[in-house]
């Protein structure tokens, strides 16, 4: 099963060459990010001349072959039930089976929870250079050449691969799921599961909120708020603009909102199309997690806040007083 690649698969070489997309899947369907990930797997096989390929881990309720639809010519399926529940281990094992086998040379996946877990150990495991957080598509003309973010998303860094094999793992929003036309054969894979070395005794889910690193929308209050009681009209602009909802910091430590909605440098890092933030002063921490959002919209009494700097739109005004506004305009806006 373990095939190493030797170096006429080296990418400039000449040599033959295959993207393999991770395409991971949570509670049977596969997410936004992994439509992403195949989209930019497929874009980045043709500038090499070579072709797309997806695998998948354990057995999605949704149609594989249709993933062809993201220019993907196959998916590598490995069927095994243990695998529906995620374990960086087993997966890392089992992924880095399947890359070897198939002789992929750049391994692409989606820089969500799952992927964050699993590329640094892909990387150690299949001596191959990976970059975190790529915001586009190789420079391929001198080298291989990836942009990504640091500094909290304050700066770019250009990271040169020189490895066999290259792990990309793509920020979420930076480059639009494309589908189109097509579907690929699916092939199932045959690797041997491990039993997990970690126990998954109970998990907590949360149900029936849009979950914040999938949203394309996100209402977020701050201390402005003044207390708990007050969020009704953050979560009525959340409704009417189909938004999920985050926080800031202080206000998940107060216990004013659960803490997997705080956003920022300790918190999580979103990159939603529009992000609406009401009462927050837009501290450095704050923004780090949501300076990649596409437009920002800051509501704030103070004219001298920060957050100002960083906004696209920006209202000077009470929340209680701005925020119910909205919400009708809105509810106007989609009755029409
Ligand atoms: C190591 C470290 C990590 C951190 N990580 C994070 C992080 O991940 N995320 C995060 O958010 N913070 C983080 N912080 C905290 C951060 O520095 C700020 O303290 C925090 O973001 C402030 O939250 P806030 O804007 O809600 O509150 P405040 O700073 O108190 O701002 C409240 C704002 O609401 C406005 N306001 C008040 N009343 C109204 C009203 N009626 N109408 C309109 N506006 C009103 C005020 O003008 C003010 O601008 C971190 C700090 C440290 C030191």
């Amino acid at each position: 099963m373990k095939t190493f690649l030797n170096n006429s698969s080296r990418l400039g070489d000449g040599g033959v060459h295959m993207v393999l997309i991770f395409a991971d899947q949570t509670d049977g369907q596969f997410k936004k990010t992994a439509f992403e990930a195949l989209s930019y797997g497929a874009k980045l096989a043709e500038q090499l001349g070579t072709t797309a390929e997806a695998l998948v881990l354990g057995t999605p309720t949704s149609d594989l072959a249709a993933l062809g639809k993201y220019g993907v010519k196959k998916v590598h399926q490995v069927a095994t039930e243990a695998l529906n529940v995620f374990d960086a281990q087993v997966y890392t094992k089992v992924i880095t089976e399947v890359v070897q086998s198939t002789g992929a040379t750049v391994l692409v996946l989606a820089h969500n929870n799952t992927g964050r877990a699993i590329a640094g150990r892909l990387s150690a495991r299949l001596k191959a250079a990976m970059v975190p957080a790529a915001v586009s598509l190789p420079d391929t003309t001198n080298g291989f050449v990836v942009k990504k973010v640091v500094f909290s998303g304050k700066a770019f860094a250009n990271v040169s691969l020189n490895t066999d094999i290259k792990i990309i793992s793509l920020n979420m929003n930076a480059f639009k799921a494309v589908a189109g036309e097509g579907t690929a054969e699916v092939v199932s894979v045959n690797v041997a599961v491990d039993a997990p070395k970690v126990k998954v005794t109970s998990t907590d889910k949360v149900t029936g909120e849009i979950p914040l690193t999938e949203a394309t929308r996100v209402v977020s209050g701050g201390r402005g708020l003044k207390g708990p009681e007050n969020w009704g009209i953050v979560e009525d602009l959340a409704h009417a603009l189909d938004a999920a909802l985050a926080c800031s910091r202080p206000v998940a430590d107060a216990n004013w909102r659960p803490h997997h909605e705080h956003v920022g440098q300790t918190g999580i890092a979103i990159a939603p199309n529009l992000y609406v933030a009401a009462g927050i002063s837009g501290a450095i921490q704050h923004l780090a997690g949501v300076n990649r959002s596409k437009v920002i919209v800051v509501i704030n009494k103070d004219a001298e806040a920060p957050f100002f700097k960083a906004a696209d739109y920006g209202v000077v005004g009470d929340v209680f007083e701005i925020l119910p506004k909205l919400t009708e305009e809105v509810k106007k806006l989609k009755g029409a």
